[in-house]
């Protein structure tokens, strides 16, 4: 006889181990949201997608069997209006994203899950999925959501990426060609692109950070690359996706442990 352990990926789990899971106390479903969109002629489409579905699979690796913890089938197509005009991009409209996440997180609640992790790769969807969180919240009140960013808030980020870089949101330029040399090196092309963005923005104001611009990457970059993606090196990506592994593997520890909002 097979003996069979219980899979990670919701998907692939049986409708009793489900029940079985939902049921439990603080039981959580981690959905992680990416794009498929373009990112310069070195990566790939699905780069955002590629990562943040790699960084939960490493993630859920170390996670004890018995916390009630399941992967949802990552979410490659998102909202990204901005990178239109590059062959390749295939965006939603927030309308179509916003009824996804409501759509499916009020089942969840309905089956029994306590709360809903979204975890996003794509810097062009935070506010998006913040207020689609919101309408979610409005028909499933007994369902937490955790509407958040793969690269916020991780410790020691700033050490190794630029400050101006991490405020201009950080688009296949040296963190995220680096992180592809590391995650996946038969997908990055030879070219190593680098627009002067910075030039362009008023003092004071960029892409993502405090004082934020609504932008369309045509009007940047002809390569689509935003900032510089000259230095990029597999070294650095192994530091950042240590990094991040690190930081998501504490923060959904921290998250599991506690009996927040029970
Ligand atoms: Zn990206």
């Amino acid at each position: 006889m097979n003996s069979k352990s219980i899979p990670n990926d919701y998907e692939n789990l049986s409708w009793p181990e489900v029940k079985n899971i939902a049921s439990k106390k603080g039981s959580t479903i981690i959905w992680p949201f990416g794009a498929v969109e373009q990112h310069g002629p070195q990566l790939p489409l699905a780069t955002d997608s590629i990562f943040v579905d790699e960084i939960v699979n490493e993630v859920l690796k170390l996670i004890p069997e018995e916390i009630p913890l399941k992967k949802f089938p990552t979410q490659y197509f998102g909202f990204s209006p901005e990178h239109i005009g590059f062959d390749g991009t295939i965006t939603l409209s927030s309308s179509l994203l916003t009824n996804l996440i409501v759509e499916v997180g009020s089942q969840l609640s309905e089956i029994g899950f306590d709360r809903l992790i979204l975890l996003n790769g794509h810097g062009g969807q935070i506010s998006l999925l913040n207020t689609a969180s919101r309408e979610l919240k409005n028909i499933a009140p007994d369902l937490s959501i955790f509407p958040c960013f793969l690269w916020s808030g991780v410790d020691g980020l700033s050490d190794l990426i630029p400050e101006s870089e991490l405020e201009n949101g950080l688009h296949a330029s040296l963190a995220e060609t680096s992180l592809m040399l590391k995650m996946k090196p038969e997908l990055v092309g030879d070219e190593r692109p680098c627009e002067n963005i910075n030039a362009q923005i008023p003092k004071g104001w960029s892409l993502e950070g405090d004082a934020p611009l609504a932008w369309v990457t045509k009007e940047l970059s002809n390569s689509g690359v935003i900032g510089d993606s000259r230095g990029a090196n597999e070294e650095l990506g192994h530091d950042l996706k240590k990094l991040l592994i690190n930081h998501w593997y504490n923060m959904l520890l921290s998250l599991m442990s506690s009996d927040w909002p029970c």
